[in-house]
């Protein structure tokens, strides 16, 4: 029987990814899967603290093994704002749209658009914690560009790329985002240690 584990998300977007890099060997359930429709408040002060709240959360009122991801875009030009707080850059209403322009409003001054998206995976198993990570470096463009994706992706190029990672299209920033490395890692390890 596949291994399940529990994705503690409600981005589709994610769940998906996630998916597709761990293919078939597991099957990772969502928040809504297990009937979690809380919004895990992520109040911690690094992405690997928040990513470790909402593992937790998941393990303790569930009872599911694991796993929780945090990312966060750090631009170097704003002192690696906005990290941690990515998803509430312009407001707690988490909306990308503004997020995305409050960044380019930021940035209207600045020649350095250096930026780089880092995603940070909790692991619970065995009452024990495993934390992976993942980066991709890259620049912000000064206008959105594309339709795939979600939150930055539009305004995200990375490094060796002239596309955003929204006009990339899914399969291809697949290959080589923060989170796909991350998860690569993560999959990597479950294979290490035959869970599954
Ligand atoms: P979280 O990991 O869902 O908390 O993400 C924090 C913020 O970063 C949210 O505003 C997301 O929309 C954004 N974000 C996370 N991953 C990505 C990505 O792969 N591309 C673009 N934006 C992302």
């Amino acid at each position: 029987m596949k291994k399940q584990f529990v994705f503690a998300t409600n981005n589709l977007h994610k769940l998906q990814e996630v998916r597709t890099i761990l293919g078939n060997d597991f099957d990772v359930l969502s928040l809504q899967d297990i009937h979690c429709l809380v919004d895990i408040p992520e109040t911690g002060a690094t992405l690997q603290e928040n990513a470790l709240i909402k593992a937790l959360y998941v393990k303790n009122n569930y009872g599911y093994a694991c796993f929780a991801d945090d990312t966060g875009l750090e631009v170097e030009a704003l002192d690696n704002a906005p990290g941690v707080y990515s998803a509430r850059y312009a407001g707690d209403d988490h909306n990308s749209e503004r997020n995305v322009e409050k960044l380019l409003k930021e940035l209207l001054d600045k020649k350095n658009r250096k930026a780089r998206f880092r995603t940070v995976i909790a692991f619970l198993h065995d009452n024990q914690e495993f934390i992976f990570e993942g980066q991709v470096n890259g620049t912000i463009a000064t206008e959105r560009k594309g339709n795939s994706g979600f939150g930055y992706d539009p305004v995200f190029v990375p490094e060796g790329y002239h596309e955003t990672f929204a006009e990339m299209g899914e399969n291809e920033k697949n290959k080589i985002s923060h989170r796909a490395l991350a998860v690569q890692r993560f999959s990597i390890f479950l294979k290490s240690l035959r869970v599954g």
